[in-house]
């Protein structure tokens, strides 16, 4: 006797095993125990199966709860009032001069209460997850000194104990150089490498370490120097690389063994090919090239070509990218970086759960994995990515539990 029996409802397995569009079983049903998808398969061939809850859905799709793979949720204040005074005419100099930026948010960071940032964060992932989010990745990397980023990470931690969500926490130990350390960089990279990355992999609060190699971040070196770090503390790397120029980090990830490369949007084909070599997934982030109105797309062609497997998440955070909403990152995927509605959805689900190495556990409905379930009253998954402004599934379930907001 299994615990829950969905049935009378179509499947979107986003398995790859599961031949066709979507990995779509129509007309099919699930078998639920102890948190665990037991079954997965046609309505007629799980007929002789009870179950504690039988639930017919009327016909609903149910897809693998959606896995947003980057955000920087957990931060102090917002950015509202620089994109405010942004649009009526403060230059980024102006606003930079007046103390904005992402100093602006380390520093409103860096003076609120663990229980502030918490609470600050619980609307924007409330939000995530009344818009299909069963697990979501939170950054670090608004304290820039070791006691604020562990409390950044001990905040995600609260979030994903007292929410129905998997929380994924990530340090982002690398991400800018704070006015302390202005003219002492190497002496910041140091301290990373030497107090942070130890002292948060004690404490358990990460399970990958991300950096920002970029002009305005860090040098590729700084970068290897935090990669030898973290795999010397037993902690996965990723990387924002290659949004704003193209530094060599995708290959540099790669040769590092990281689990993703995140932006891409100046990658070249070396990068890609050292990305399919290593096996990486290439994380799409739309959100952040609408806000910042950039031209310059990834080259979907190229990671299509070299079989290197897409991510899209949110990139929710305060500056680049305040997105609220997965969906919306679907349609995005599709509209501006020509992602096909079956390759924005895997970037959601199968592909997201690879980039933070949880693809045994969640990602796609099958046999074994957890039942991470979202239940949409759609006609055919494509309307996830082709409505703009989707409020959401009908039903969330996390772990086998009914999970709704
Ligand atoms: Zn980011």
């Amino acid at each position: 006797m299994w615990d829950r029996l969905l049935t009378n409802c179509n499947v979107a397995t986003m398995d790859p095993a599961v031949p066709g569009g979507f990995g779509a079983i129509e007309d099919g049903a699930i078998g639920i125990q102890d948190g665990r998808i037991v079954r997965v398969g046609r309505r007629i061939d799980l007929a002789g199966y009870r179950a504690q809850r039988v639930e017919p859905l009327g016909g609903a799709w149910v897809t693998p709860g959606l896995v947003d793979c980057h955000t920087h949720l957990v931060f102090g204040g917002n950015r509202a009032g620089e994109f405010e005074q942004r649009l009526n005419g403060a230059s980024y100099e102006e606003i930079a001069r007046a103390g904005g930026g992402i100093w602006s948010t380390a520093k409103a960071t860096r003076l609120a209460s663990l229980e502030e940032l918490v609470e600050q964060a619980r609307p924007r992932l409330r939000a995530l997850m009344a818009g299909g989010a069963t697990t979501v990745e939170i950054k670090s990397g608004y304290g820039l000194d070791t006691m604020t980023e562990m409390k950044m990470l001990e905040a995600a931690r609260a979030l994903g104990e007292s929410e129905k969500v998997r929380v994924a926490p990530t340090l982002l130990a690398l991400h800018a150089l704070p006015p302390e350390h202005r003219d002492a960089r190497g002496d910041y990279v140091d301290m990373v490498v030497d107090e942070m990355i130890p002292a948060v992999a004690d404490a358990g609060l990460a399970q990958a370490v991300d950096g920002f190699c970029e002009g305005i971040g860090f040098t590729p070196d700084e970068i290897g120097r935090l990669f030898e770090a973290a795999d010397a503390h037993g902690l996965r790397v990723k990387l924002h690389a290659e949004q704003l120029s193209n530094l060599g980090g995708a290959a540099l990830a790669a040769g590092h063994g990281a689990l993703s490369a995140d932006h891409l949007e100046h990658a070249d084909e070396k990068g890609v090919e050292a990305m399919a070599r290593a096996g990486m997934v290439a994380v799409l982030l739309p959100g952040a090239f609408y806000a910042l109105r950039e031209t310059r797309r990834p080259p979907v062609d190229l990671l299509r070509a070299h079989g290197v497997a897409m991510a899209v998440a949110t990139d929710c955070n305060p500056g680049t990218s305040p997105i609220l909403s997965p969906t919306l990152m679907m349609s995005m995927a599709c509209t501006l970086f020509g992602l096909t509605p079956e390759e924005a959805l895997s970037g959601m689900t199968v592909h997201a759960a690879r980039a933070l190495g949880l693809e045994g556990e969640i990602g796609t409905i099958a046999v074994g994995k957890a039942a991470d379930l979202c239940i949409w009253r759609v006609s055919r998954p494509a309307e996830l990515a082709y409505w703009v402004g989707l409020p959401g599934p009908e039903r969330r379930i996390v772990a086998g539990e009914d999970a709704n907001i």
